[in-house]
Parts: structure tokens; C-alpha cells; sequence
């Protein structure tokens, strides 16, 4: 294995589909829905696989199917309050996953520092180190330790933010809305990240691929749209996330030219053009949310209202049980306290370093119920501070939620 991957050998998501697998649990680890895609969103993807159009089933324009970026310019233009060139201001992806590693490797040179929050998602840390950069890790810290807990009481420390800036600072990474808070950074949080951006000349890559899952009251704020950040912003959508597709792997990145052109490199140099069926499907599709974009039913709105009701739902049955869960403001994970119920917990029959890991692994054995254990979200370093969350995912079939409901129930 060369230097640059090494120490990235393991991954979370490797362990727990394999231990799914092995065990059969009810999975609430790994994040996708178990109930169907939206009907309009599968039928377009068979229209396309069906059609008479042979280009349909052919290699498309490398830096992103024409009908797909057009739509995303629609979309995307009036939110951010300026006309976003499809051509040359966006990139279509391999799902969120390549628009960030493309704008990763696109943008870091040797000896760069790229400031990650933790926990974040897992894949950041391995791809700066791939990219020849080094990660400088800030914590989000819970504030609050009793009463209701918002993933709003998860705070950066100012003096930390601040410390963690200097000269080789390149990229801030930034997500939100959060996986695994759920946290959806503030007016005046983003207006302190851009601040310090602005003072250090430093790029955001905001991964916002939870952008339309974002509960009542609580407003999804894109960063390029704060003042003077456009310049200096990429960000990161995905198809997956936003129609319950996971299994489709589309996404995309936008910002402004020069900055997008270097994702642009890093793509054509890796896959050169995703695949065409989906792109098409997902444009298809998005006209139609656009057409409907003040209904109720729209797509871009309705998915937010179901999964609150489903939030809502976890958050209640893990309290009378005796966990604190954090309530999210956005995306569709919970992170929930489970040492409250610790002396249940066969910790002394797992073997694994982090305690968090330790209870993830019972529960899935012996309880049939499984979450991803948060340490696999922090640095090294800081792993400890995530050892008494599990993540559980929450949009699944309300008749799932019962079951785990259930199985905690008879349990605690
Ligand atoms: N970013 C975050 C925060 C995610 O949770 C995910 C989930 N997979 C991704 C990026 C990657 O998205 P995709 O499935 O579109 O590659
Ligand atoms: N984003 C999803 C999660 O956090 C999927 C992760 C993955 O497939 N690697 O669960």
C-alpha cells in the first residue's frame, strides 16, 4: 500500500455492512431508507432504459449530462441569488463522494492543512491525507446535559475555531446540515467560519447533500451565499440523498468557474463522465420538482415533513427508555447517549478499544438492533468524545421504528 493510504485501510461502513450481514439485525447503521423511491423518480430511470433514444445509453458530456445541469442552474441559481453558469459552474460526480474527493485532490497541494469538524464524515480525513494534505481536527461540543438536547447545543468553541487557522490553512471543510449531529450551522455560526475564511484566504467545501431535510423552524443557510463567500466556495449536492436513490451514486458540485475547473481535472483524469441513464433520470425528475416547487408535494419539501414526524417518533421511544438523544435540526441521523443504560450493556464481552464500538457490536449480537458507533468520526486523538453516542438512522418505514422501538422496549 502506498504511503498516502496508509492508515486509511479501515473503514466503518466495511465492518458494520459485514456484521449486518453476518447478524441480520434491524439496520439503522449505514444511512438509506427502506421504504420505496418516489414513483416519478423510478419511472423516469425505466423510461430512460427503455427509450428509443440510443445516446440515451451512451457516454455523455464529461463534466455533466447537458439536461441534468441545467436543471441544477434552475434550482440552484435563485438560492444562491446569481445566475450559475451550467457549463462551467458545475460538475456532475459519482455521488457526493467523488465531488468530494475531486475537490479535495483538486484543490490541495503537499503540506496544506484542511480543517475538519468533528465527528465528521469519514471519509474526509483519508482523502486530505490521499491529497498530500494534513486535517486540523475541531470538535463540536454538546453544551447541554440535561433537558431537551438540540444538535443547536453542539457548539464549536470560538477560540478553538480560531486557533486552528494560520498560513498553510487551504480548505475548511464544512457540513451542514451535520452527519452525525444533525446540527444546521446558524446565521451567525457560518457568518464566524466565513469570517476566519475570508481573514486566512481560505476555500469552503460545503458538503450540503442533506440541504432538503431540514425540520420546522430551522433554515438550511448555504454558505455561498453569505457575503464575498461565493468566491470562495464549492458546494456539494447529491442525488441520493435528495430523491432516497443511495444506490444511484449521482452527484454534483457547484461554484464558481475557477475553482470548479480543478474538480473538472481531477474528473477527467479519474472517470472522465459518470453514467448517462441516471443523469437523465435526475433531470427528468427535478423538472418535474420544479414545476411543482410551491406544492405541498413537492418532493424538495415533502420528504422533510415525513422525516420529522419520524424524528420525532425515535426521540420519544429512546427517552422513555432512558437514552438522551440529540434532536436533530436536519438530515436524517440521531445521535443518542446509550450509557444511561450501560450496566444492561455486555461491554466486558467485546473486545474493541472504544466503548461505543463495544455497545454497537452487542446490540447488534444480542439485541438485533444496529447503529454506527460515532468514534469512527473522530481523529484519533479525539475518538473518546464520541464513545457514549450511537448513530441511529432514522429514515425507515414508521413499522421499522416500531420494531426497534420494540426490541428496545423489551429490553431496557
Ligand atoms: N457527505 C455526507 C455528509 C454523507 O452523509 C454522504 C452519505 N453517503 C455523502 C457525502 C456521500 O453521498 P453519496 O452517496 O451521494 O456519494
Ligand atoms: N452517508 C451514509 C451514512 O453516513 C452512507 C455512508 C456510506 O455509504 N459510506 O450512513
Amino acid at each position: 500500500l502506498p504511503q498516502k493510504y496508509k492508515g486509511s485501510e479501515y473503514t466503518v461502513w466495511a465492518e458494520f455492512i459485514d456484521l449486518a450481514l453476518k447478524y441480520k439485525p434491524l439496520n439503522l447503521g449505514q444511512g438509506f431508507p427502506d421504504f420505496a423511491a418516489p414513483a416519478h423518480v423510478t419511472k423516469n430511470l425505466a423510461e430512460v432504459a427503455q427509450s428509443d433514444e440510443p445516446l440515451l445509453q451512451q457516454y455523455t458530456r464529461g463534466y455533466g449530462h447537458l439536461r441534468l445541469v441545467n436543471v441544477l442552474s434552475k434550482i440552484y441559481s435563485p438560492l444562491i441569488g446569481r445566475e450559475i453558469d451550467p457549463k462551467t459552474e458545475f460538475i456532475t460526480t459519482a455521488g457526493a463522494y467523488e465531488a468530494l474527493y475531486s475537490a479535495i485532490l483538486g484543490h490541495t497541494n503537499f503540506g496544506d492543512e484542511v480543517i475538519l469538524i468533528e465527528p465528521f464524515f469519514d471519509c474526509y480525513e483519508p482523502m486530505v491525507t490521499a491529497a498530500g494534505g494534513k486535517s486540523v481536527f475541531v470538535p463540536l461540543r454538546p453544551t447541554k446535559t440535561n433537558g431537551t438536547i438540540m444538535s443547536s447545543d453542539w457548539k464549536l468553541d470560538p477560540v478553538e475555531l480560531e486557533k486552528a487557522f494560520n498560513e498553510k490553512t487551504k480548505i475548511f471543510l464544512l457540513n451542514t446540515p451535520h452527519n452525525p449531529v444533525g446540527k444546521v450551522f446558524s446565521k451567525d455560526e457560518l457568518e464566524m467560519i466565513a469570517g476566519l475564511c475570508k481573514k486566512w484566504n481560505v476555500l469552503v467545501i460545503s458538503d450540503e447533500v442533506y440541504e432538503w431535510m431540514v425540520y420546522e423552524p430551522f433554515k438550511h443557510i448555504r454558505i455561498a451565499t453569505l457575503p464575498d463567500m461565493w468566491e470562495r466556495t464549492i458546494t456539494i449536492g447529491s442525488a441520493g440523498k435528495t430523491f432516497s436513490v443511495t444506490g444511484w451514486k449521482t452527484g454534483w458540485a457547484y461554484g464558481p468557474a475557477h475553482l470548479i475547473h480543478n474538480l473538472q481535472v481531477v474528473h477527467q483524469n479519474n472517470l472522465n463522465s459518470i453514467n448517462t441513464p441516471t443523469q437523465e433520470a435526475i433531470a427528468r425528475s427535478l423538472e418535474e420538482e420544479v414545476a411543482r416547487r410551491d406544492s405541498p408535494d413537492c418532493y424538495l419539501v415533502s420528504l422533510a415533513r415525513e422525516l420529522r414526524g419520524k424524528r420525532d417518533f425515535m426521540a420519544k421511544f429512546m427517552t422513555e427508555i432512558g437514552m438522551v438523544p440529540t434532536i436533530p435540526e436536519g438530515g436524517y441521523f440521531m445521535m443518542v447517549d446509550w450509557t444511561p443504560l450501560a450496566s444492561k450493556v455486555g461491554l466486558a464481552e467485546e473486545s474493541d478499544k472504544y466503548r461505543d464500538y463495544k455497545y454497537a457490536k452487542w446490540m447488534s449480537k444480542n439485541n438485533k438492533l444496529q447503529g454506527i458507533p460515532p468514534s469512527a468520526f473522530y481523529s484519533e486523538e479525539h475518538k473518546h468524545l464520541g464513545e457514549n453516542h450511537i448513530r441511529y438512522c432514522f429514515i425507515k418505514k414508521d413499522e421499522t421504528l416500531q420494531k426497534a422501538s420494540d426490541i428496545l422496549k423489551t429490553w431496557a
